[in-house]
């Protein structure tokens, strides 16, 4: 166990002032649920957790506006049982509810929950636990420059889309896929002031340095999500294929959304998960659906379209016929439901 502080503040302020007192090794803390779960594995050694849970108004969950609001304390719970999301946006709703267990989505916060790290075996598996941290298996995402044994190695779970010679590890989350499918913007704030960008601009590919996951600045903290209103929401599903049907990350998933006029479809969102290194937007596949009347067979010309630059290793190569079909099936359901 190594050593480390903890501390609660309750204003925005006090919680940056801590942040720079604290210095190298300072981590914002929300739910824990990812966090201490890396720490007990010896992959993320903070030495000073700042929680972020205790700020006040960072857990609002905004549904009346121009836009969907929530605050990055909101709980994963709370958003997925809201009735309005339920209602309007089931895609959003359907991405929390198939993640995880009542009880992590009960503690888990959807501003962190955008920040997980990944699940590849080699990343998780390779310090700590069992091995009582020796270190097993090479892994640029955790020890930069020391390899990756995914590739070439037991590659079942590992990315199609978006990976590197560097890295193939799959960006684990659900809510993030919904959130890319209907264009979220991501609320952050720290030391030099408030900014907004969009999702997809939060995630960075692998390519050569894959410890670099995400773009925030240092002391920067996401403080709250928000998300476009539009009527394609009503008609939209996040549909995931997992080994087991609850409680697993997804092996292929999909979020679509649809602005349907008639039979035919005017715009649609569509996002993978689950096959990617960083949640995928699909403008491939959109472009083949925009503008047509949504049959099986568009459908599937749109799914193969979106895995067309996929690339398999040893074990994943299922991966593309799963993701496409997952695709097709989302589509199909989407276009199902009442507008
Ligand atoms: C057994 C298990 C199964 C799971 N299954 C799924 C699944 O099927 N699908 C899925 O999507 N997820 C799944 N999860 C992951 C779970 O959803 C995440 O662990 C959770 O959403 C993280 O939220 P948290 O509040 O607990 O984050 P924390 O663990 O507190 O933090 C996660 C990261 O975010 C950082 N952070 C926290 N708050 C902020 C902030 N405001 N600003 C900037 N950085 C911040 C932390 O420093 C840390 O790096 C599973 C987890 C477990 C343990």
């Amino acid at each position: 166990m190594r050593r480390f502080t903890y501390i609660a503040p309750t204003s925005r302020e006090d919680a940056f002032s801590a942040f720079a007192a604290a210095g190298e090794g300072a981590r914002w803390v929300a739910g824990g649920t990812n966090i201490y779960d890396l720490m007990k594995l010896d992959i993320e050694r903070p030495a000073h957790l700042i929680d972020v849970t205790a700020i006040e108004g960072l857990d609002a969950i905004e549904t009346g506006g121009e836009m969907l609001r929530f605050g990055t304390n909101a709980r994963m719970a709370d958003v997925a049982a809201n009735e309005t999301i339920l209602r309007d946006y089931p895609v959003l709703s359907e991405s929390l509810w198939k993640a995880a267990s009542q009880q992590l989505r009960n503690m888990a916060t959807v501003g962190a929950n955008l920040l997980q790290r990944t699940r590849c075996l080699y990343f998780r598996n390779g310090a700590g636990g069992a091995s009582g941290g020796a270190v097993i298996y090479p892994c640029n995402r955790r020890e930069p420059g020391s390899g990756c044994a995914a590739i070439g190695g037991i590659d079942r779970g590992q990315a199609v889309l978006g990976a590197s010679a560097n890295c193939t590890a799959v960006s684990p989350g659900d809510w993030p896929v919904a959130l890319t499918a209907m264009d979220a913007q991501v609320e952050l704030a720290g030391p030099q002031g408030a900014r907004a960008i969009p999702i997809a601009e939060l995630y960075r590919l692998p390519g050569e340095t894959p410890q670099i996951e995400f773009t925030l600045g240092d002391g920067e903290m996401i403080t709250g999500i928000s998300v476009p209103k539009t009527r394609a929401g009503r008609r939209s599903t996040y549909h995931k294929v997992r080994d087991r049907e609850s409680y697993a990350f997804a092996l292929a998933s999909a979020a679509v959304a649809l602005d349907m006029d008639g039979d035919t479809i005017r715009k649609a969102h569509v996002a993978l998960g689950g096959v990617a290194t960083v949640p995928w937007r699909s403008p491939e596949a959109e472009a083949v659906l925009a503008g047509k009347p949504l049959t099986e067979g568009l459908a599937e010309k749109a799914a193969r379209a979106a895995f067309a630059e996929a690339k398999a290793g040893k074990l994943n190569g299922y991966k593309i016929d799963l993701g496409i079909r997952t695709l097709v099936d989302a589509l199909s359901i989407a276009a199902e439901r009442n507008s």
